[in-house]
């Protein structure tokens, strides 16, 4: 039997492409090797949102040539954002790279008998992205409702990468989740880059409510949503739908006007506390995280300003901080990138410390409480068993292993300690009542 390796490199939805890679290799009669060394093929799925994930990409490239001038039968190909923007290039750099393959072609992985190395089309019938994926937690599976992005903010290569936005059909979404319900999964993520814009016989908050009727279904979530498009509906099926988890993923980005203006991200900081506001109207606990951009060509240290007392109003559960770094064929390639790396490694310190004493303080108010999380397998922590998850989506280990913390299982726990990262919980007997935090 062949070997198959894949590294995988970005967000959810790489994550996810990789799952769907590997359910076709494995259909295919590969198998998953854990060492590179002992594949035939080495996917490596990457990601051109930072630079700095494109440099790691090419450095990690140089050190499977070295593996395919041992093993000449060793096939390396590269699919993913960077694949689908530099194709040619990839080739060029990388002659020993056998296939490129773009996000939206991943479905002729099974299948590389052909000539044609580079595998980029545009605008192909999404239906041929519903891949049966392999996920190796049993508990929780990604699920692809769109695909693509109509938003062009100036800093983001994803609507050249991953094309126009393209909604699954509501009975696909429907009966993918039905299907693994029976296999025991019981929390969804729904993927799309903006899943507040799904549409196709039915709108998102439709989609949302169709699932939550599915018996089996224990958990759902989303990611990510553009603030623009989050829809008073939606802020309300936070509250009306028991089974959606009370997180949102809520990119602000900036606490600058004047940045937004220039990211293209469409709302102002006002429009997105108002935003901030509802959601904790509705769900006053709602866990709330966000992704922060430092840097921008043009900001100025009142707009750093701005950010930074953007943290301290809206209070986040967690941030995703980055200093900026220009991505060639953006709108933003063309502003000049004019502060210097100091000034963005200053800012970027800044508002993560600032954020990291937010995150501890608002950690610390659940020393105690009751939670419910979903145990979704053994700990990675040592001197733990298990890891689950509260519906806030923070990590929790605990150590209690009997017949009701078995994976899978939604119990509740004690919060006991709390850390940046995570929390440690006791499980308690109380099979009755789940806290919805
Ligand atoms: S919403 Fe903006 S940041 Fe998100 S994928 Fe689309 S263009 Fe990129």
């Amino acid at each position: 039997m062949k070997g198959y390796h894949i590294i995988t490199f970005g967000c959810q939805m790489n994550a996810h492409d990789s799952e769907k890679i590997a359910g076709l290799l494995e259909l295919n009669g590969y198998v998953e090797s854990i060492e590179p060394k002992d594949s035939e093929l080495i996917i490596i799925n990457t990601c051109s949102i930072r630079k700095k994930a494109e440099d790691k990409f090419f450095s990690q490239l140089g050190r499977y040539k070295k593996l395919k001038t041992k093993k000449k039968d060793l096939k390396i190909v590269v699919t993913g954002c960077i694949a689908q923007q530099e194709g040619e290039r990839i080739i060029k750099r990388a002659p020993y790279v056998d296939f490129v393959i773009g996000p939206q072609n991943i479905h002729l992985v099974g299948n590389l008998d052909t000539n044609q190395r580079i595998l980029t089309s545009e605008n192909i019938d999404i239906s041929t992205l519903s891949i049966d994926a392999k996920r190796n937690i049993q508990t929780k599976a990604l699920i692809n409702i769109m695909y693509g992005c109509n938003n062009f903010c100036s800093y983001c290569v994803v609507p050249y990468t991953r094309g126009r936005e393209k909604s699954r059909a509501s009975n696909e979404i429907i009966e993918e989740i039905k299907g693994l319900t029976l296999n025991g999964y019981k929390e969804f993520t729904l993927l799309g880059q903006n899943v507040n814009s799904y549409k196709s016989d039915i709108n998102f908050v439709e989609l949302l409510k169709k699932i939550e009727d599915i018996e089996d279904v224990e958990r759902i979530r989303f990611m990510t949503s553009h603030p623009k498009d989050l829809s008073d509906e939606l802020i309300k099926a936070f509250k009306d739908f028991s089974k959606l988890c009370e997180h949102i993923h809520l990119p602000l980005q900036s606490g600058s006007n004047k940045i937004l203006f220039l990211m293209n991200r469409k709302y102002t900081y006002e429009e997105y506390l108002k935003k901030i506001y509802k959601l904790r109207e509705y769900v006053p606990d709602i866990s709330i995280t966000t992704d922060i951009i430092t840097g921008f060509p043009s900001e100025t240290e009142e707009d750093h300003l701005l950010t930074l007392k953007a943290l301290q109003e809206i209070q986040f559960d967690g941030i995703f901080s980055f200093k900026y770094s220009l991505r060639p064929g953006t709108k933003s390639a063309f502003y000049e990138d004019n502060v210097d790396i100091n000034t963005k490694n200053r800012r970027l310190n800044e508002i993560n410390q600032l954020q990291d004493e937010i995150t501890d303080k608002k950690n610390e108010l659940l020393k105690n409480n009751k939670l419910e999380i979903l145990i979704e397998g053994p700990s990675d922590k040592p001197n733990f068993k298990l890891m689950g998850r509260t519906r806030g989506n923070k990590i929790v280990y605990l150590n209690s292993h009997n017949n009701s913390t078995s994976y899978g299982n939604i119990v509740n726990v004690i919060i006991k300690h709390t850390h940046r990262h995570s929390l440690e919980a006791e499980y308690i007997e109380d099979s009755n009542s789940h806290t919805r935090l």
